[in-house]
């Protein structure tokens, strides 16, 4: 099991139900494709996919629970909880941000069985409880499970599901592990690049990001080496900045298309960032200090990326 990170990310405060743009690009996107969603009320029974490998204390929790959400689902994904907005929204939404990315990672698994619950208060507790998650912590996930706590700010998030549904997918690509920096710089750049692709232009999303003026950047290869989540809240918004200032530092030089192998190369030739650039991909020193570089310059400063 992996996740449980908490809260650290600079996001400007934008509710996706308040744009037009995902409502829009989801009915767009519905009429093109035939969906067969099943809405299953509290007083009916509940037959849904659950992944082999979900630990039995989860799989219990989960049909201890089932009959009193709400879900929406089909064959391999299901979303549970209270309301539209944690069922047929987040369906939709998880459908759509999957096909994104499907088409830019073919490499990623093909089909993946995922039980998104939005847990209440209530429900998050008994869970950090029983698994010993952090409690300040706001998603977690395991074999075909994603729960995302519900949380007001953290809903005002346009990146929060996709950015978890990365997570999620990566685990299952590879459930051996993946370097930290990895995973969390990964979903924190592609989760952002799936909210531009899914609302196709039409909503102008800005982000905020302020200077971390109080501590150094990493090197890349003191971030590589990272293998738990930093404790000091500073150092852990560099860590999360930094990771995903890598990873958009990397796709700019090596390309989408690249990106996927890259992933793989590093995920099972585990070394040092700057080895791995230098000896598996061709690169010279020169050329992994400049990245280096840019990558510090970035958190360094304030930024709004758009
Ligand atoms: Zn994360």
């Amino acid at each position: 099991m992996r996740g449980g990170h908490a809260p650290g990310h600079n996001f400007s405060a934008m509710n996706r139900n308040s744009v037009p743009g995902w409502a829009g690009c989801f009915r767009r996107w519905l009429a093109v494709v035939a969906v067969s969603v099943v809405i299953a009320c509290s007083h009916q029974s509940v037959d849904f996919p659950l992944h082999p490998n979900l630990p039995e204390n989860l799989r219990s929790f989960l049909l201890r629970h089932a009959n009193t959400w709400e879900m929406a689902g089909d064959g391999s994904l299901i979303a549970a909880g209270e309301g539209p907005d944690a069922t047929i929204n987040t369906l939709e939404e998880a459908r759509l941000v999957l096909s994104f990315y499907r088409e830019w990672f073919p490499e990623a698994p093909p089909s993946i069985t995922l039980f998104i619950l939005h847990a209440s208060e209530p429900e998050w507790r008994q869970l950090v409880a029983k698994e010993g998650l952090r409690p300040d912590g706001i998603a977690f996930h395991a074999p075909g499970l994603l729960v995302i706590k519900e949380d007001v700010d953290q809903n005002l998030r346009p990146d929060r599901l996709p950015h978890e549904l990365i997570h999620a997918i990566l685990s299952e690509q590879f459930p051996e592990s993946i370097p930290l920096w990895l995973d969390e710089g990964w979903a924190g750049f592609y989760g952002w690049e799936l909210v531009r692709a899914a609302s196709d232009g039409s909503a102008n999303w800005t982000r905020r990001r302020p200077a971390i003026e109080e501590i150094l950047p990493y090197g890349l290869d003191e971030l590589s080496a990272i293998t738990t989540y930093p404790e000091h809240p500073e150092a852990a918004r560099m860590f999360y900045r930094e990771s995903e200032e890598v990873i958009r530092a990397l796709e700019e030089e090596l390309g989408r298309t690249a990106m996927g192998r890259f992933l793989d190369m590093a995920v099972r030739q585990p070394m040092p960032l700057s080895r791995l650039l230098i000896e598996r991909w061709g690169w010279h020193e020169q050329k992994v200090r400049a990245l280096e570089w840019r990558v510090q310059q970035r958190c360094r400063m304030p930024r709004i990326l758009r």
